[in-house]
């Protein structure tokens, strides 16, 4: 195995202090609670958290409340709020390497992949700016005589952000922006594990000039402050991406006060392989698409469906490119896959891998814990299992770790029939170079995306979310954008 442990990026010398941000003011909790978060590839104390309570969360859903209540920010031109959008996103860039290293120690995940996602989402900022714009109803003068009909969009009001640990400045950016965009207020709460580079972010929205109370950020954990986030009477809408269990949980407990609900959820995404495919472009992506991000990613491909006739040949090629892949020390430019987030996720992917091999299923590659000298042992090896039915547990439920797993097909309709058997849809991909079977695959597959010839090609233009227990909703794009519109119709007598 590749593996790189020394490093060249500089470690910051004290641990940042991320505070609260409510009503424009940086605060600790009024009890002084506060959590160390621990770097998961160096041990050290990254990070001191201030943990909230449901005084921080009450008074920052009222400072959201009223800020928008009071028209500070909706009552702005769409010109003017884009305008603070697009000096957030200048920010964002000029502060990427601080964004990105504690990212990094956060959460184990390479520095090159923290610069990319950090600096990156300033095209989300700047792409949600220019849909502020944008915003328009409809007019209906065919009514008759005497009557005009209008359709106007209207922000939905205050809206909770609750965001995951594996992207933590991506997905906030994949919501904040565009809930600022449509005029909304918001109340932030990232993960507990991860919540540094949303506390910077608040200095820099103070920064741009964006009005007390617009923004809010409450740290701390899933109870007591995402529970109250998602159950709040003065809440209008709860975006959450996490784990689909929790999005359940916040489903039923949104259901108390009905409040819109945006789900961005787990996946089990199958890349499909047929005969026909270009093979390298294949390996390539698929390799890419289970190591990045150290294997924890929603879209990760860690489900491969690939031609019976092909599979040895294509395994061999995705063993091959992953012995060449970079683990190691998460601080160096060249290393592709670092650490995994805890000890306690570690062993869990461990057990997904040691179930399969008991169950009959044969490891191509890895398969246990990875020692990176000088580091320790919280990282995984690039693990690849065949003989996987689709029965196990390895291939139904998230690992969520560099793992690969191995199904075979022996025709399009059995290929279809393994890809939508799952309670996921998030993503799929597919190879071949027939057109016609790359359109009749996409137009089968149960996934709210569905790459060809590509894997994880994303652009801020277009919409992203999934099917069954994958979401509801979308997010970027229009469509995202939409979801924080509401739409209010006006007759007129005249
Ligand atoms: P998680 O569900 O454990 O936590 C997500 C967030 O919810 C955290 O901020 C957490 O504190 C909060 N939370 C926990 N319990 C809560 C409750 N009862 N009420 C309100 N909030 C609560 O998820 P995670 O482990 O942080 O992230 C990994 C999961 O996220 C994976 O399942 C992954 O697939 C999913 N994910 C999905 C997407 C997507 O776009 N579909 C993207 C990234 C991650």
């Amino acid at each position: 195995l590749n593996i790189l442990s020394e490093q060249t990026v500089d470690m910051p010398q004290t641990p940042y202090q991320a505070r609260h941000f409510i009503n424009g003011t940086f605060t600790d909790s009024a009890d002084g609670r506060k959590s160390d978060r621990v770097s998961p590839s160096h041990g050290i104390v990254v990070s001191q958290a201030a943990v909230g309570s449901e005084a921080e969360a009450e008074a920052a859903i009222n400072a959201a409340r009223t800020a928008f209540d009071d028209g500070r920010w909706s009552g702005l031109s769409a010109k003017d709020r884009a305008a603070v959008l697009n000096k957030v996103a200048d920010l964002i860039e000029q502060n990427e390497e601080r964004l990105a290293v504690i990212e990094t120690l956060e959460s184990g995940k390479p520095i090159s992949q923290s610069r990319g996602e950090c600096g990156g989402a300033a095209d989300l900022w700047r792409y949600a700016a220019s849909l502020a714009r944008t915003s328009h109803g409809d007019s209906h003068n065919t009514l008759g005589e005497d009557i005009l009909g209008m359709v106007l969009k209207e922000p939905i009001g205050v809206v909770s952000i609750i965001t995951p640990w594996n992207f933590p400045f991506w997905i906030l950016s994949q919501k904040l922006p565009f809930a600022l965009a449509a005029g909304c207020t918001c109340v932030v709460k990232p993960s507990e594990m991860t919540p540094s580079t949303t506390a910077m972010l608040g200095e820099m929205l103070q920064e741009a000039g964006l009005p007390a109370g617009v923004c809010n950020i409450v740290l701390g954990y899933g109870t007591p402050v995402g529970s109250l986030l998602s159950t709040h009477r003065d809440v209008d809408m709860v975006t959450f991406t996490g784990s689909t269990a929790v999005g359940k949980t916040i489903t039923k407990s949104a259901g108390e006060t009905l409040k819109k609900v945006a789900l961005e959820l787990g996946g089990k995404n199958p890349q499909v392989i047929f005969a026909d495919a270009e093979l390298d472009s294949a390996a390539d992506a698929v390799t890419f698409g289970v190591y990045f991000n150290v294997g924890q990613c929603c879209n990760s491909s860690s489900r491969i469906i690939v031609h019976e006739d092909i599979a040895g040949d294509f395994i061999a090629r995705v063993v091959a490119l992953s012995r060449k892949v970079v683990f190691g020390n998460p601080m160096h430019p060249d290393t592709q896959v670092g650490a995994i987030v805890t000890a306690d996720h570690q062993a869990k992917i461990d057990g997904y891998v040691k179930d399969a091999v008991d169950a009959g299923a044969e490891l191509c590659l890895g398969g246990g814990i990875l020692n990176v000298p000088g580091l320790g042992d919280q990282f995984y090896q690039p693990t690849i299992v065949r003989g996987v039915t689709p029965d196990m547990a390895i291939a139904r439920e998230e690992v969520f770790g560099p793992v690969l797993t191995v199904l075979t097909f022996r025709d399009f309709d059995e290929a279809v029939a393994l890809t939508n058997d799952s309670t996921y849809g998030l993503s799929a991909g597919v190879w071949s170079e027939n057109v016609h079977t790359c359109l009749a695959f996409a137009r089968k597959a149960q996934a709210g995306t569905v790459w060809t010839n590509t894997w994880m090609d994303g652009f801020p233009e277009v919409a992203f979310g999934g099917m069954k227990e994958s979401g509801q909703g979308r997010e970027i794009g229009r469509y995202g954008f939409e979801e924080f519109l509401e739409v209010k119709s006006l007759v007129m007598r005249i």
